[in-house]
């Protein structure tokens, strides 16, 4: 299985994974961007959002879910924190299996570049 993301799910790949159920996992991303940088995917790969349809809606309702567990507790609710996705190169996708990115600790900036 190419997909680096497949791979951590199969455990073919180390990663600090912080949460995982049934259908998703989520760890701590790489490169971070930010004091907490969590990384929530779904366990089935699914490439990019444009490859989603109707029968993908309750598994990725499941991902802000997660995104909201994590960010309350690492105490981000209150401050707030930032989730994005990004799709295809001119949304600066680099992993095409889809992923919500959960970066708080720090304030961010609107637009984002
Ligand atoms: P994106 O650019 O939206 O596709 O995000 C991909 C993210 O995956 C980037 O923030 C990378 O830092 C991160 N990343 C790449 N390889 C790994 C890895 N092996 N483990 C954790 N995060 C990774
Ligand atoms: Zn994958």
């Amino acid at each position: 299985m190419a997909c680096l993301f497949c791979r951590i799910i199969n455990r073919e790949l180390p990663a600090g994974i912080v949460y995982e159920d049934d259908e998703v996992l989520a760890f701590e991303d790489t490169a971070p961007q930010a004091p907490t940088h969590l990384l929530v995917i779904p366990k089935r790969h699914i490439a990019t959002l444009n490859d989603l349809e109707a029968g993908d809606q309750a598994l990725m309702g499941r991902l802000p879910l997660v995104a909201a567990r994590l960010a309350k507790e690492r105490d981000l609710a209150e401050d707030g924190y930032r989730v994005v996705m990004n799709c295809n190169d001119d949304g600066g996708q680099t992993v095409y299996h889809i992923h919500m990115h959960l970066m708080g600790g720090r304030r961010f900036t609107w637009p984002a570049g």
